[in-house]
């Protein structure tokens, strides 16, 4: 018996390749780079960011689907769903979804074609 599917291996593996290319891709954390409005349209409003973490960890680097998984089954693996946050920007945005999907750090699945049009939210 096989611990892992042949499927699920491959699929861990392409997850892997995606998380690689997104990191470099990114740089790093892109949280204050987005709520800078330095990754296309952002609309969040005053209040948002009070209590959003003011440095990065930069020791703690997450590659985050903007259209979740449970959402978009498969969007783990596509780059243009997903974005390099920090593990404490990361969190903030799982406690905060309302400000992140203002901020275009979270989305629904019908905002799907926004990224595809080559534009990140
Ligand atoms: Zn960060």
């Amino acid at each position: 018996m096989r611990p892992v599917s042949k499927k699920r291996a491959a699929t861990l593996a392409e997850r892997e390749r995606v998380r690689e290319h997104v990191l470099e891709r990114d740089g790093g954390c892109v949280f204050w780079l987005t709520a800078h409005g330095e990754r296309g349209r952002t609309e969040w409003i005053e209040g948002d960011l009070v209590g959003a973490p003011t440095a990065c960890d930069w020791g703690a680097l997450a590659v985050h689907e903007v259209i979740q998984r449970s959402v978009r089954p498969g969007s783990e693996l596509e780059p243009d769903l997903c974005v390099t946050l920090c593990q404490r920007h990361h969190a903030w945005c799982h406690e905060h979804i309302a400000e992140a999907t203002r901020l275009g750090l979270l989305a629904a699945s019908w905002d799907f074609d926004k990224f595809k049009e080559g534009r990140r939210l």
